[in-house]
């Protein structure tokens, strides 16, 4: 994306028509030049090319609508990239597709550096992740196995290996992240068969292959790669391209501890065919630190975004090369030395709060029915009762607002009272729509995340630190460095006002401590799981302050719950048990009468069902409504929910409007698998991206909808 987001900026005038199609490749250029000159004065020397993306030769009509849509051809499905926040397009494939070489992107980026002096490893994807990636298209059959397609792919590699041969090009690599997951024997044998194929006719196992003269490995996430190469050895005569500077992450490498590991790794594999590394790519990090002005020097020294990781790198081979630059590594040691001893990041009493929990259940006392209805004789809310998820639409006054009393423009008593103004219109609308359970509308919140972030201890926040999600969107985690824990109430003010101007239940909203911690840059000095534990304390003490201020409903959002799943089912258990323990710690000292909410984005939660019935929230409200009705398809195979659920009944990402009969009838639909008693009317996610017309016709609708079946029940 660039230092700065150029490559954003430059995308989204090209798509508003304000700027020409020279002018989005000139920045494109101008990047790709950028980057590989930085690596090589760097000293790296695979540098790769033909990493660039949102840029190709067949046109950029047809490839930006494969990505966007048009006025008359949907966007292409987009998918996560294994456990980051990078999301790819998805290709559709099926028996009669045909595979042809058209566009010469990898050879011409190659040539591109190569005029620049520098000479590059061109990357691609390598073609057994291809096609384990991609989906069959519509109308073919669900199950149709893509890796039936790989007789028919292969001779378009060759073409590109030998064009990128006859360019000059002495190395190649292809990725093949789908090797980290859980796999059967065929596909593993489809890795072997590629490979074999592509270059002489011998056969093996994967490192034994012929054709390949490198293994690049992830030494970092792929915990036990090193005891593996240490005990199980090394092919002779390859390379190992060792990953042990974290691309995923924003912290500066333990460079002594690499350099030992690198060390121990030569022995197996031999001095002169270990390369130093980085774990991944780098497009899940931040760019530059140089960028950060206003991060303090002492945090500053524990990081490393893209641009000093390849610093990193350097210095390790330039240190197993027996010409360590000692002033480099003893910096660094310092830095690492601070990082472990400073008072900003130890907090004992949150360290104490948190091991005090470990082997505690956290369980709210009694059973989520009669909890349900000490609540109903409190709440007195009609069957079907309706809600919304949170935020109401954004305008660009509010934006204005928010960023005018950041930079100090207004005055604290301005800001209160537009917010205030604000939350009182959505009070309003929400009355005069006649729903059930109310919310303020998080007109102070410009991110679920870093709103919470923004009023914790032991959060950093970056100016430029942007890592790309899809397209040109990208998004800016917050660094979480230290113990985490709660100053001072973060939304009881707001709850309360909201609360204040009506006569319904108010909702008080949070953002769980599962999602807070799977938005962020975590601290990798001690295991995840610990920093999600002080984060729900955090959480905690909010919730119970909330309920000491009257409001008798609390959302707590796990919207980013199902992201966290490990990639290997083996670490499901694990991660599953202490993120549900997480949020239960946050509610388990509320009493029977409070209301505990949860919402969770994203369809697929067949496979954590029991996970969501094992949070214990009174109510959830959970998106739904793209998803062919998947969700209720668990209940309808008998799974047995006693709480309440809301399943989406709208799509909030389109600016659609639902009819109430469209509504009524998915109502109808959920009425067939799940009680009445604990149905909830809502739409899928919140409102804060959707226009103020969009929302009241479609929430009129909604209610609408609920009142007419409640007619008929
Ligand atoms: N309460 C949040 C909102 O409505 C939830 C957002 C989300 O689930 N991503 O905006
Ligand atoms: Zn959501």
């Amino acid at each position: 994306m660039g230092p700065k987001r150029e490559l954003k900026f430059a995308l989204e005038s090209f798509w508003d028509g304000k700027s020409s199609a020279e002018d989005l490749e000139k920045v494109a250029t101008d990047l790709r030049a950028s980057i590989w000159k930085q690596m090589a004065e760097a000293g790296i020397k695979y540098i790769p090319s033909n990493t660039f993306s949102y840029y190709d030769q067949i046109g950029f009509d047809t490839y930006f609508s494969m990505a966007r849509g048009n006025a008359t051809v949907p966007a292409m499905e987009m998918t996560k990239w294994f456990d980051t926040n990078y999301h790819f397009i998805v290709p559709e494939l099926g028996p009669n597709t045909k595979f042809s070489y058209s566009s010469h992107k990898a050879v011409n980026e190659y040539k591109e550096a190569k005029a620049l002096g520098v000479d590059t490893v061109p990357v691609l994807i390598g073609p057994v992740s291809y096609l384990l990636l991609s989906k069959p298209a519509k109308g073919v059959e669900k199950g149709f196995p893509l890796l039936s397609l790989l007789s028919s792919i292969l001779p378009v590699y060759k073409e590109v290996i030998a064009e990128l041969k006859a360019a000059g090009a002495s190395w190649i690599q292809f990725d093949e992240p789908t090797l980290v997951l859980d796999l059967d024997s065929d596909k593993l044998a489809a890795f072997s068969a590629a490979y074999t194929e592509l270059e002489a006719p011998l056969s093996g196992t994967l490192t034994s292959l012929n054709s390949v003269t490198a293994y690049g490995f992830d030494l970092v996430r792929g915990t036990q790669t090193l005891e593996l190469i240490k005990s199980a050895g090394f092919p002779s005569g390859k390379y190992l391209f060792a990953g042990v500077v974290d691309g995923r992450n924003i912290w500066a490498d333990d460079l002594a501890a690499s350099l030992s590991t690198l060390q121990s790794l030569e022995a197996v594999v031999g001095k002169d065919k270990l390369v130093a590394s980085t774990s991944c790519s780098l497009m899940h990090t931040a760019v530059d630190l140089v960028n950060e002005t206003k991060l303090d020097d002492e945090i500053k020294s524990w990081l490393a975004f893209a641009a000093q990781k390849v610093v990193e790198v350097n210095a390790l081979a330039k240190a197993l090369a027996g010409q360590k630059d000692e002033a480099y590594f003893a910096a660094n040691a310092a830095a690492q030395a601070s990082r472990r001893s400073s008072p900003r990041v130890t907090n004992e009493e949150v360290q104490k709060a948190a091991a005090a929990l470990k082997g505690s259940d956290h369980r709210r006392a009694t059973n989520v029915s009669s909890r349900l209805d000490a609540q109903q004789k409190k709440l007195n809310l009609p069957v079907l009762p309706t809600t919304t998820i949170g935020s109401f639409p954004q305008t660009v006054e509010l934006r204005r607002v928010r960023r005018e009393y950041k930079a100090k423009k207004i005055t604290e008593e301005e800001y209160v009272s537009a917010i205030k103004e604000e939350i009182s219109k959505v009070v309003k609308i929400q009355e005069e729509l006649d729903i059930d359970v109310l919310v303020h509308g998080e007109p102070e919140r410009n991110d679920m995340v870093e709103y919470f972030g923004e009023q914790l201890s032991g959060f950093a926040f970056t100016a430029n630190g942007w890592v790309q999600s899809y397209g040109s969107r990208c998004v800016k985690p917050p660094i979480i460095y230290g113990d985490v824990s709660r100053p001072n109430p973060m939304t009881v003010f707001w709850s309360k006002m909201a609360q204040s101007m009506t006569s319904r239940p108010m909702k008080g909203m949070l953002t769980g401590p599962v999602t807070i911690l799977n938005w962020s840059f975590v601290r990798n000095d001690q295991p995840r799981f610990e920093t999600c534990y002080q984060i729900a304390l955090a959480i905690k003490k909010e919730v119970e302050d909330l309920e000491a201020a009257g409001i008798q409903v609390i959302q707590i959002d796990e919207a980013a719950l199902r992201e966290g799943l490990p990639l290997r089912k083996a670490e499901h258990a694990f991660y599953l048990d202490w993120a549900v323990h997480s949020f239960r710690i946050t509610n388990c000292g509320v009493q029977d009468t409070t209301q505990i909410h949860t919402h969770m984005c994203y369809s697929n939660f067949n496979d954590i069902i029991h996970s969501i019935i094992n949070m214990d929230a009174d109510v959830i409200t959970i998106e739904n409504s793209r998803s062919d009705e998947k969700l209720l398809s668990v209940f309808r195979e008998g799974v047995k929910y006693g709480a309440g659920i809301g399943p989406g009944v709208y799509d909030i990402h389109s600016p659609r409007i639902p009819s109430t009969e469209e509504i009524a009838d998915r109502i109808n639909k959920m009425l067939a698998v799940l009680d009445t008693n604990i149905l909830w009317v809502n739409p899928d996610c919140g409102l804060k991206t959707r226009k103020y017309a969009e929302v009241k016709a479609a929430l009129t609708n909604m209610v609408s909808a609920a009142k007419l079946i409640r007619t008929e029940l």
